[in-house]
């Protein structure tokens, strides 16, 4: 019989797990992806992830067909799609690398049982974390709701285990029928992101090995000072690599710890770049412990907090015309690039919350929507984070000023010039407070406020005082 290796957030050959222990058992392997957008509580990926999946998919298939294999398409819920396949060609056995949601969970047991029933096993790996939530427990057995903390306890385990290369022929399953990728429709045709996002990136494993290796030579060496800056390209870029599966964190240590141990960078560098990692094994933690994390305020006292209804403040938000230039930069960057950087994600995020106060579940669905890195765990527990709804969140009373964060992580101000052109002449002393420049200056620079720029949609000083003024009627009700 053959075996089936089912493929989900992993979209790679090598260091994968389930792929590995499928090769072993000699069984000819039918390799499947199942596009699946109607089992209940199954979060549909968004439109930028969607446009990532169908490239990631396509360089997974090349993959495969190399190595004398094929990928198997077939779209409905998984949980008649799986143990139909397997019936069809009498499988014995389907391998797959775990997700931690709870309705994923919940949909892999019932197919999981559902197998057994007919006799076919079920063989579940960890391919997407250094290791799992359950083994990493505070003292009394417990999740952990720090971050330091957490990430001790991850070090105490030692290294993560050392990745496999990837098998050089795969044998197959003929004649197994399935559908087309282009019959998914999976990239847009509106917003056409063919140029924009296009240019951007490399879906796909030779993508993310390109990526790190790029990152080891150009920005490893500065993570540890210019990671903050977008204005720099100091960071891997490697967050949708990651998000789809094309490479494993534990590929990524190890080559974390090969650069330091050959000195091309830091270790002061891979210390900081690998608690990043953490964060996102934090965040899966934090999915995994949570009833819903996109849903449900971690800290249920922000049930209560009083969001507003702002329709105009919304657009401005996310169409990058807010006024502060940072705040748009960030937000054009992310419809341009389906990224953002870090340090403007938490500046945007905290402008949506906290001067806006829309709430958070808003902005994390535009994020959700629109990030082609868009993650179930690290996009909802940031936002938590940012909210301060969430476990370890920062204090929801310390209100980023988008202006000082623009001054001193985009010091020239080269980043909002990339992204915000029509400022882009106005000299640096302005860049991020246009609407404080003397006249002569805004019309050298060709700016008219409210016409080529907008005017702030809502003063700072102000806003921040109502921010506050929302979390103290939250704590009266306490
Ligand atoms: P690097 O600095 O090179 O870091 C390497 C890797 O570590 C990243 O690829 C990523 O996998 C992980 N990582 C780094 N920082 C974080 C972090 N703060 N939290 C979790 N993982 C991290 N990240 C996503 O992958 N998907 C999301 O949907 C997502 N949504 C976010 C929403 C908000 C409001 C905020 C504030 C952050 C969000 N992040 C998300 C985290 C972070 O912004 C991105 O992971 C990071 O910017 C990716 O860029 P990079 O690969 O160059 O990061």
């Amino acid at each position: 019989a053959g075996s089936i290796v089912w493929f989900r957030d992993d979209l790679r050959l090598a260091d994968n797990p389930a792929l590995t222990a499928a090769v072993r058992t000699g069984a000819p392997l039918v390799c499947l992806f199942v596009l699946d957008d109607a089992s209940p509580g199954h979060r549909r990926p968004g439109a930028a992830a969607r446009w990532w999946l169908h490239q990631s998919l396509d360089a997974l298939a090349d993959g495969l067909e190399q190595r004398g294999s094929s990928l198997v398409l077939r779209r409905g819920p998984a949980a008649l799609v799986v143990p139909q396949l397997a019936r069809e060609i009498g499988a014995g056995a389907v391998f797959w690398n775990r997700r931690y949601g709870a309705a994923e969970r919940a949909t892999d047991t019932a197919i999981k049982a559902d197998l057994q029933r007919s006799g076919v096993e079920a063989v579940s790996f960890n391919g997407n974390l250094l290791h799992e939530p359950w083994d990493i427990a505070t003292r009394d057995g417990g999740a952990f709701k720090v971050f330091t903390p957490f990430w001790r306890a991850v070090l105490a385990r030692g290294e993560p285990r050392r990745p496999a290369s990837a098998a050089d022929a795969l044998a197959r399953l003929p004649a197994v029928a399935s559908d087309r990728l282009y019959d998914w429709a999976l990239k847009p045709v509106r917003p056409d992101w063919s140029g924009t996002i296009a240019g951007s990136w490399t879906p796909g494993e030779a993508g993310a090995l390109g990526a790190l290796s790029q990152f080891l030579d150009d920005g490893g060496p500065d993570y540890a000072d210019h990671r903050d800056q977008p204005d720099k390209r100091a960071t891997s870029r490697l967050s949708p690599h990651l998000r789809f599966g094309e490479i494993s964190p534990a590929q990524v240590w190890h080559a974390i710890r090969h650069a330091e141990a050959v000195g091309t960078i830091s270790g002061r560098a891979a210390e900081k770049f690998l608690s990043e990692l953490g964060w996102r094994e934090f965040c899966y933690h934090l999915l995994y412990a949570a009833e819903d994390l996109r849903a449900v305020n971690v800290q249920r006292r922000f049930d209560a907090f009083p969001w507003r209804h702002d329709e105009v403040g919304l657009r401005a938000w996310t169409s990058g015309k807010t006024g502060y230039p940072l705040v748009d930069a960030g937000m054009r960057e992310l419809l341009r690039t389906g990224w953002m950087h870090n340090r403007v994600r938490m500046v945007a995020a905290s402008f949506l919350v906290k001067h806006l106060l829309i709430d958070w579940r808003t902005g994390e669905d535009w994020f959700w929507d629109t990030l082609v890195d868009a993650d179930p765990a690290s996009n909802p527990a940031s936002w938590q984070w940012v909210a301060g709804s969430g476990a370890d969140a920062a204090p929801y009373f310390r209100i980023f000023n988008p202006i000082a964060q623009g001054e001193r992580f985009d010091p020239e101000g080269a980043y909002v010039r990339r992204f915000v052109p029509e400022l882009a002449r106005l000299p640096d002393a302005w860049i991020h407070r246009p609407w404080q420049a003397p006249a002569d200056v805004l019309a050298e620079a060709g700016v008219v406020l409210g016409s080529s720029y907008p005017a702030p949609v809502v003063d700072h000083a102000a806003a921040r005082l109502r921010a506050l003024a929302a979390l103290a009627s939250l704590d009266a009700m306490a």
